[in-house]
C-alpha cells in the first residue's frame, strides 16, 4: 500500500518537497471495520490551508502523517455486516491507496445512476457547494446576471450553468487560457468570459457586463472581487466562496480597496462552508442528478493516473491545469 504524507509545511506556493510518498503494510480492518482499496482521490484547493498551521475551520494536517481528502473505492474486505465486498463507497480517507472505515465513516454510492467519479465532484462535495452558495447564499433569482470566477473549475463550471438553467439574465465568467474561455462559451454556455491574465478584471467585467451584475459568486478573491464590487448593481449579492489568488499570499493581498461602496449599494457579501450546508444535499441530488444524466448540466474531470502523482497533481490544480474537476486515479 501506498501513502502521502505531510513531510514540511509550505511558506508560499507548495512544492513537491513538501510531500512524502510512502510505501507501507497493507492495512488491516478490525472488528465493525471494512477495508476499502481507492479508486479515486480528490485533491481540493482546500487542503492547501490544511497544510498550514494556522488556525482555520477544517484543523491542519500534521506534519509526518498521511493527508486527509475526498476519496470514493471498492471494498475488499469487510468485518461489518453494513458494508459488503464489491460496494462502492464515497469517505475522507484520499491521499493513500488503502484505507479502513467504519460503516459511519463511507456512504455507499449507486455508481448505476452516475459514474462513481461524479460522487466527488459534481454530484458530491464541489456540486453542492456550487448549489448551496448560488440558491441560499446568492439567493439567485430568475433574471439575474451572474458573474463567477474559477468559472471553469469544479465549482464554477456548476454555478455559471445552474444560473442558466435556472433562467438567469446573463452568466459571466473568468478563467486563466483561452481555451478554458472557449470552452465556457461554447461548451457551457456562458453568455461572456474572459480570460482575467489578459487584461484588469475589473475593466473586462465592466465591459462583460454593461448593466452591472446581481450575483458574484467568488472563488478568487482580490481583484476579482474588488472589480466585483465596482460591478455590482445595488442590492447585489455576493457569494464568498473562496479566494484561490491569496491562498499562496505571504503578505495581504492588496485588493479589495473599494470596500466602502457596500454601504451605498447596500451589498450583501457573505461567506459560506458546504460543510453546513448538507441538509440540502437531497434537494441538490433530486435537482441536479437528472440534469447530468440527460446532459444539461455538462462536467468536465480532469484525472491524473498513479497516486503517486497526487502531489503534483495538487501543485497543478494550484496552477490551473485542470479543467473542471481535478482527480487522481489510485
Ligand atoms: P477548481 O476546480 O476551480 O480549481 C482551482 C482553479 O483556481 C484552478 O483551476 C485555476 O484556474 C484557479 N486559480 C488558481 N490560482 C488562481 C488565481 N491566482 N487567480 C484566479 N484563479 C486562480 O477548484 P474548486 O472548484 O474545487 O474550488 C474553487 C474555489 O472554491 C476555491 O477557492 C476553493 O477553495 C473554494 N471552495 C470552497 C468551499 C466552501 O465550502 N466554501 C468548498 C469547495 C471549494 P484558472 O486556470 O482559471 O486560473
Amino acid at each position: 500500500a501506498t501513502e502521502i504524507r505531510l513531510a514540511s509545511r509550505p511558506h508560499g506556493a507548495p512544492t513537491l518537497e513538501n510531500f512524502d510518498i510512502v510505501d507501507v503494510e497493507v492495512p488491516r480492518p478490525g472488528v465493525g471495520e471494512a477495508l476499502v482499496r481507492n479508486l479515486e482521490i480528490s485533491v481540493d484547493p482546500y487542503m492547501r490551508g490544511r497544510m498550514s498551521s494556522a488556525k482555520s475551520y477544517a484543523p491542519p494536517y500534521e506534519v509526518g502523517k498521511v493527508m486527509l481528502g475526498g476519496a470514493v473505492g471498492e471494498v475488499v474486505e469487510s468485518n461489518t455486516d453494513a458494508l459488503r465486498p464489491g460496494d462502492l463507497v464515497l469517505h475522507g480517507f484520499g491521499w493513500r491507496s488503502h484505507a479502513v472505515v467504519t460503516p459511519e465513516q463511507a456512504h455507499k454510492i449507486n455508481a448505476g445512476a452516475a459514474p462513481r467519479e461524479a460522487y466527488l465532484g459534481v454530484l458530491g462535495m464541489t456540486g453542492l457547494t456550487a448549489y448551496a452558495g448560488l440558491t441560499e447564499i446568492a439567493r439567485f433569482q430568475p433574471g439575474d446576471t451572474v458573474f463567477v470566477s474559477g468559472a471553469a473549475g469544479a465549482v464554477g463550471s456548476v454555478v455559471g450553468q445552474l444560473a442558466k438553467l435556472k433562467g438567469a439574465k446573463r452568466v459571466i465568467g473568468s478563467a486563466g487560457s483561452a481555451e478554458k474561455v472557449r470552452h465556457l462559451i461554447d461548451d457551457l454556455g456562458f453568455d461572456a468570459a474572459f480570460n482575467y491574465k489578459d487584461a484588469p478584471v475589473a475593466e473586462q467585467l465592466a465591459q462583460a457586463a454593461p448593466e452591472g451584475i446581481d450575483v458574484y459568486f467568488d472563488n478568487v478573491g482580490g481583484e476579482h472581487l474588488e472589480a466585483a464590487i465596482a460591478s455590482a448593481n445595488v442590492h447585489a449579492r455576493i457569494a464568498v466562496c473562496g479566494m484561490i489568488s491569496i491562498y499562496n499570499l505571504t503578505e495581504p493581498p492588496a485588493a479589495p480597496r473599494n470596500l466602502s461602496q457596500i454601504i451605498g449599494k447596500r451589498l450583501d457579501i457573505r461567506g459560506f462552508l458546504v460543510g453546513d450546508h448538507y441538509d440540502l444535499q437531497a434537494k441538490f441530488l433530486e435537482e441536479v442528478a437528472p440534469l447530468v444524466r440527460d446532459g444539461r448540466l455538462k462536467y468536465e474531470e480532469t484525472i491524473v493516473e498513479g497516486l503517486r502523482n497526487a502531489p503534483q497533481a495538487f501543485l497543478d490544480l494550484l496552477a490551473g491545469a485542470n479543467t473542471g474537476k481535478m482527480l487522481v486515479r489510485v
